[in-house]
């Protein structure tokens, strides 16, 4: 009969592991401001700036393992944990809402890692804005950022797989075989139809991923006061749209970019069934009856007009 582990190794030789070492809830003091070290928040900030500087570029950075798995927003946590200082006010949401899974997690993470940095639901009062699906309706303000979580940075890997061959597309602003997707959409189904993710052209150069948000969101990108900030973690890339700068959805001369219009079949816009809002992007569901309902999914915004 073969000897188990314990008979042949003294006892010495295995690891004794310390259970209070485990419990990592007994002192955070030892945990640096923003969980992150100094070193990882130094190169994403450099990313950042590279990133600020060539609008739409798409920046390698050594993206740090979370306490969160890759593809559930750790790269717009690691954006947003080394921006935030105890000054800052911040704001979580996941498609809208301030109360999902994903954006109560976050906010209770960060709230733990950065202790001194106030929390807020409102979106004019907030410095740095961590989002998953969604830019919310009221428009970002200069000195404001939004920090997008993205899970495919790269819009040219729906027609090419080899990344160094992207690169040179990108490089040499060749889109002619997204234009080429884009074209067999219009003659199979008359209309170009992505929902999510559209294509959108930054400075006239770089074309982006902007993340899955509704195409209702990609004119919030345009010229606009506040700063975005791209970061895909599992991909390790961070790219941005900096204040006042052009971003067009890519389309063609004779079919313009239409975003979702939310009408009835008679024609009329529907309106959010609680606030009554008919500008804002509406999330549709069934209610216990089974009738559909259309509400905000800006549950921040929802309550602000629900208030005026
Ligand atoms: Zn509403």
């Amino acid at each position: 009969m073969n000897p188990t582990l314990q008979e042949t190794v003294p006892e010495k030789v295995l690891p004794q592991v310390n259970s209070e070492e485990l419990d990592s809830s007994k002192d955070n003091s030892t945990h640096e401001f923003g969980f992150l070290d100094s070193f990882a928040k130094k190169e994403i900030r450099r990313t950042l700036f590279k990133a600020v500087s060539i609008p739409g570029y798409q920046v390698p950075y050594s993206s740090r393992e979370m306490p969160i798995a890759r593809g559930f927003g750790t790269g717009g946590l690691q954006i947003t944990l080394s921006l935030l200082g105890q000054e800052d006010v911040l704001k979580v949401i996941d498609q809208g809402s301030d109360e999902s899974v994903n954006a109560v997690n976050i906010r209770n993470f960060i709230s733990k890692t950065c202790p001194g940095v106030s929390l807020t639901k409102h979106t004019p009062e907030a410095t740095i804005i961590q989002t998953r699906h969604r830019i919310p309706e009221f428009p970002l303000k200069l000195g404001q950022i939004l920090v997008l979580q993205v899970p495919y940075p790269d819009p040219l890997v729906i027609v090419e797989n080899s990344e160094a061959k992207r690169k040179q597309m990108h490089g040499e602003g060749d889109y002619a075989r997204l234009w080429v997707k884009l074209y067999e959409d219009m003659v199979q189904f008359s209309e170009i139809t992505i929902s999510h993710r559209y294509p959108t052209r930054i400075n006239g150069h770089y074309v982006i991923d902007p993340s899955p948000i509704p195409r209702f969101d990609v004119p919030k990108l345009h010229q606009v006061p506040g700063l975005y900030l791209f970061g895909a973690g599992r991909e390790k890339k961070i790219y941005a749209v900096p204040p006042f700068t052009d971003a067009q959805p890519l389309t063609f001369d004779d079919v313009p970019f239409r975003v979702e219009d939310f009408k009835d079949a008679n024609g009329n816009r529907r309106p959010c069934n609680r606030c009554g809002s008919t500008d804002s992007y509406l999330d549709e569901f069934l209610d216990e009856e089974g009738c559909r309902v259309y509400q905000c999914s800006d549950s921040d915004y929802c309550n602000s007009m629900l208030n005026k």
